[in-house]
C-alpha cells in the first residue's frame, strides 16, 4: 500500500513538471540549499529538526529522509539524514525529502501530511508557480 502511494506520487511529480525543478551542480550547493531552509525561522516553527547532514550515493536507486532517533537533552529530535542519488541531485528532490522531515512520523510515508508539506516548501523556497502545478497534479491523481 505505501509503496503504491508512493509510486503515484512520484508519478504525479513528473507529470507537473515540477520534480526536479533543476540541478545542482555539486554536492556543496545541495548542502547549501537546505542549510538556507533549515535555518529560517519558517522552517523551525514546523519541525524541531534543524540539522540535517547530506549523503550523495549515485548507486543507490532511491533517495531517502530520515530522523535520527537520537535526542538532545530537552527530549527533542534534532538530526535529520537526506540521501540524495544518482539522477537526484536537484531542488525538486531536495524539497521531496525536505517535506518526509517535516511530515515525519513512521507510519506516515507519502500521505496529506506530507504532500502539505513538500507543496509548502515549494511555495515558501522556490515559487507559488511550481507549488500550483504540483498541486494540481495531485488533485488530478486523486492524492489530495
Ligand atoms: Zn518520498
Amino acid at each position: 500500500m505505501a509503496k503504491m502511494r508512493a509510486h503515484e506520487v512520484y508519478e504525479a511529480e513528473l507529470r507537473s513538471g515540477t520534480a526536479y525543478l533543476g540541478s545542482f551542480l555539486s554536492v556543496k550547493e545541495a548542502e547549501q540549499t537546505i542549510r538556507d531552509i533549515t535555518r529560517t525561522a519558517w522552517w523551525r516553527r514546523r519541525t524541531t529538526v534543524h540539522e540535517i547532514e547530506l549523503r550523495y550515493k549515485p548507486r543507490n536507486k532511491l533517495a531517502t529522509a530520515v530522523v535520527l532517533d537520537e535526542t538532545d537533552m530537552a527530549g527533542y529530535r534534532r538530526k535529520g539524514l537526506i540521501t540524495l542519488v544518482g539522477g537526484g541531485l536537484c531542488p525538486g528532490l531536495v524539497y521531496h525529502e525536505l517535506g518526509h522531515i517535516i511530515s515525519y512520523d513512521e507510519t506516515e510515508d507519502h500521505g496529506p501530511k506530507f504532500i502539505k508539506a513538500q507543496l509548502d516548501i515549494i511555495y515558501h523556497f522556490h515559487s507559488p508557480w511550481a507549488a500550483k502545478l504540483l498541486e494540481e497534479s495531485y488533485q488530478k491523481a486523486g492524492l489530495l
